[in-house]
């Protein structure tokens, strides 16, 4: 007898994240949820629990990424679920953790029909994809490919001097290992992200749901500048080296380079700045700032990229100024796989779900798998495109539209009826 279809729980989906919600440093002032965090150890105690009532394997790897494995018939290569439960500062409730719950759906509902899967398929949570907590993007994804080393993870460290490692030894002891630590490109098939849009495309064209093209990279800049510290008062204009005057000059001519640039998907961004001394009445001796700059096609991201380190370094020529540009993270734009790409579109017409081809300006875990393994991702819309704040809202129904995709997809690639 033919097992009769299980729709993903849209009640179910939107229970979830709400209680995920109430794991934050920040209650009333949007989510804060730094990796490695009481709430974030307690988030994921949440989700094990979850994950462990449904019969999966669980553990957490040496880099900090929480598994949770559905076992098959046969013991690779595996389908990846993934996404991420750490937040910006003031963040949203959805970024991340709608992908997350979405894969433990799909996963609910696929057991609930009896189906049993040829390819193991495996959850994983990845830590650290803001960058917030310990400076460095991606960073779980990165280190599960082997892309960081042990030793990196020793220096990144929290606002509270803690390392990475560290942090990342302890969360294990708590939760115990799980069946793999690295990600072998040999024993994966593919891997299989929804994530919330974080702009206005799917909202304003319209569509529930979104089949990702491509990814943009991001290059991760900070630049410091250093003049004279000064009396406020008693020195000239035109005998100033005032720092802060040409953090302000750099920022003006970062938006006018943009204005320039041919790409319409490149953007750079000035996220936060700083001075010193930071007073009245001194003429700031030094000031730096942040630089995100990003684009969804690596010739135009390296355009960019040049033209806008060369006009700060005109600015502070002509200011007298000293620079030093430091880059601290850097991630490539990536073409996602296509025939996953094919078999999404495919399987989202069998389900009678209309879906718009899109590339994505945000970064994700995603883009680094992607670098080795066939992967997929699924956009669902954002509210007026808000993300990375408070007011940040997706829609449980289009949530749980995205999530049929990825569950049909998962019970396709699961038996190998397609791909080899
Ligand atoms: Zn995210």
């Amino acid at each position: 007898m033919k097992q009769k279809k299980v729709r993903p729980s849209k009640t179910r989906i939107e229970e979830r994240i709400s209680e995920i919600s109430t794991f934050n440093l920040t209650p009333g002032q949007g989510t804060t949820r730094p990796t490695f965090s009481e709430p974030y150890i307690a988030a994921s105690k949440y989700l094990f629990d979850i994950m462990e009532g449904l019969g999966l394997e669980t553990g957490v790897t040496c880099h900090g990424n929480m598994i949770a494995t559905w076992e098959g018939e046969n013991n690779q290569p595996g389908i990846l679920l993934g996404s991420h439960i750490d937040s910006v500062p003031h963040g949203g409730n959805y970024d991340g953790v709608t992908g997350v719950i979405a894969a433990i759906e799909a996963v609910q509902c696929l057991k609930k029909e009896g189906f049993k899967p040829l390819k193991p398929v495996h959850i994983i949570v990845f830590a650290e994809e803001e960058g917030t907590t310990f400076g460095h993007m991606l960073v779980g994804s990165k280190a599960s490919l082997g892309q960081i080393t042990q030793k990196k993870l020793a220096s990144l460290k929290n606002k509270e001097g803690k390392s990475y490692l560290e942090c990342a030894e302890k969360f294990q002891k708590i939760f115990g290992k799980p069946l793999f630590d690295y990600i072998r490109p040999e024993m994966t098939r593919a891997m299989l992200e929804l994530h919330v849009e974080q702009s206005v495309v799917l909202e304003e064209k319209n569509f529930q749901v979104g089949i990702v093209t491509e990814i943009a990279g991001a290059q991760e800049y900070i630049i410091s500048i250093k003049g004279l510290a000064n009396h406020a008062g008693a020195t000239p204009m035109k005998f100033r080296l005032d720092a802060v005057a040409g953090l302000g000059e750099a920022i003006v001519g970062i938006e006018k380079t943009i204005t320039k640039h041919k790409s319409p998907l490149g953007v750079a961004t000035v996220g936060s700045v700083s001075c010193f001394p930071g007073a009245a009445n001194i003429i700031a001796g030094e000031a730096s700032f942040s630089l995100d700059i990003r684009d969804v096609k690596k010739e135009n991201l390296e355009i960019l990229e040049r033209n806008m380190l060369s006009k700060i370094g005109k600015i502070m020529d002509k200011r007298n100024l000293s620079l030093e540009i430091n880059r601290t993270s850097s991630s490539i734009p990536i073409v996602l796989d296509e025939g996953i790409r094919s078999l999404l579109e495919e399987v989202a017409e069998d389900n009678n779900i209309p879906v718009l081809k899109m590339p994505s300006g945000a970064v994700h875990d995603s883009a680094e798998i992607a670098r080795f393994i066939p992967t997929g991702m699924i956009f669902v819309p954002s509210k007026n495109g808000r993300s990375h704040c408070s007011e940040e809202y997706t829609n449980a129904e289009d949530i749980t539209q995205g999530c049929t995709i990825l569950k049909e997809t998962i019970r396709k690639l699961s038996l190998d009826q397609i791909f080899k």
